[in-house]
């Protein structure tokens, strides 16, 4: 342990004690940037409304104080994929407008029509969400989910009017409005492709049909962040922004900054071991990594339980402004680094190192060397991993 560590009896404030604890494993999420983030896709998207997505715990980021920061930073409404997910943002008291849109037969529609969350319905749920509402006696609030081309949920065009024809026999009897219309897009990040200009036009056919079914839509909403940032054309009355919510970026060749946008998450660790050893060591599992002439190991205290990829050998974390390469295979709670024969072991055991985000290298450099995409290396940092929310400066752990 080093002398910080050490110290951590005698010292004279709780809040070293604490930053001595916590910076054992941390992601530090900045919730300023989460408010900055929205402001700035707010100013692109004005006069339309922007839908926080906070679906998957925020992406790993913590879905109540990330709900919370983005309807201080501008955000009109709250988007969840599942009933549950909004519901416990409810019970912690966000009274905000949700929409949640992937349900089973199991999905609690009556508590969810109970606690005023507006449904996502692409076919069968709206009997079910009828029944919810005729149950507790409160009208359902839908938007209607058409499939302009993903191929996952919503109506296929040939089933809308069918749909149409159901909505507006549940709506005369008062069991339900329908006050939205959504779809989603399938290749907006890749905008050279020609398919979203193809669903964008399947997405105003449809409201045409719902609006010529005499239904009042109070929203259209089919951007998600690539679109909300190249296609002004998309943004309709809501935007939902996910990935950018969090300051990442969904195209390969362009950074957050190029948008305002700042990354919310750093994740973060203290070396835990620091060894010389010969030449020739293997290092982890397997021992596919043998030390070229005489070094010293770094010993990291993040695996993949702890949402590290299993698969992301040679990713880079970050030392006293330098990055090294994980060595040799990632494990379930620690993995390596090869720090040299150069460096002082005292400067190096005890000392922060950065996975990713301020002060180390992107999410993007992570989401390479694990051939995945930044949205998943965020969203599977674990539960073991405890989030410590900040405003705006990285380093200060006061909790
Ligand atoms: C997850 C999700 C989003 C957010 O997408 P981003 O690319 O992260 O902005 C928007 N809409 C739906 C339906 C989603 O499932």
């Amino acid at each position: 342990m080093n002398s910080e560590a050490l110290e951590e009896s005698n010292v004279t404030t709780s809040t070293n004690s604490a930053q001595a604890r916590g910076f054992e494993r941390r992601a530090v999420i900045d919730l300023s940037a989460i408010r900055n983030n929205v402001k700035q896709i707010s100013d692109v998207v004005a006069p339309a409304a922007v839908m926080a997505v906070v679906k998957a715990d925020a992406y790993g980021h913590g879905a109540i104080p990330v709900a919370k920061a983005a309807v201080e930073g501008g955000a009109s409404w709250l988007g969840c994929a599942h009933v549950t997910e909004a519901l416990a943002l409810r019970e912690a008291g966000i009274q905000t407008p949700m929409l949640a849109w992937l349900h089973t037969e199991d999905t609690p529609f009556e508590a969810a029509v109970d606690a005023s969350l507006d449904l996502g319905v692409s076919g069968w749920e709206l009997e079910r969400v009828a029944a919810a509402a005729r149950s507790v006696q409160t009208p359902a609030r839908i938007h209607l989910k058409i499939d302009t081309g993903l191929g996952r949920n919503g109506s296929t065009m040939d089933d809308f009017p069918d749909l149409l024809n159901r909505a507006s026999a549940f709506q005369e009897e008062g069991l339900l409005r329908v006050v939205g219309l959504f779809s989603h897009l399938a290749v907006a990040d890749e905008p050279e492709r020609p398919e979203t200009d193809e669903q964008l036009h399947v997405f105003n056919k449809a409201i045409e049909l719902v609006e010529a079914a005499g239904f009042h839509l109070e929203v259209r909403h089919i951007a998600n962040t690539p679109a909300i940032l190249s296609r002004p054309d998309a943004h309709h009355d809501m935007v939902r922004l996910g990935l950018g919510l969090y300051g990442l970026s969904p195209f390969e060749n362009e950074s957050p900054d190029n948008f305002g946008l700042r990354p919310a998450m750093k994740l973060m660790t203290r070396i835990a071991n620091v060894k010389k050893v010969r030449a020739g060591q293997g290092v982890s599992y397997g021992l596919n990594y043998k030390t070229e002439g005489e070094t010293y190991l770094g010993l990291i205290p993040l695996g993949y339980a702890d949402g590290l990829p299993r698969i992301a050998t040679g990713a880079p974390v970050t030392v006293n402004g330098r990055s090294y390469p994980v060595r040799g295979r990632i494990a379930m709670d620690q993995c390596v680094i090869d720090l040299g024969p150069e460096i002082s072991p005292e400067d190096y055991l005890g000392a922060e190192a950065i996975i990713f985000g301020e002060g180390g290298q992107s999410v993007n450099t992570w989401a390479h060397a694990a051939n995945t995409i930044n949205y998943e290396v965020v969203t599977r940092i674990s539960p073991r991993v405890p989030r410590h929310y900040v405003e705006g400066s990285w380093g200060e752990a006061g909790e």
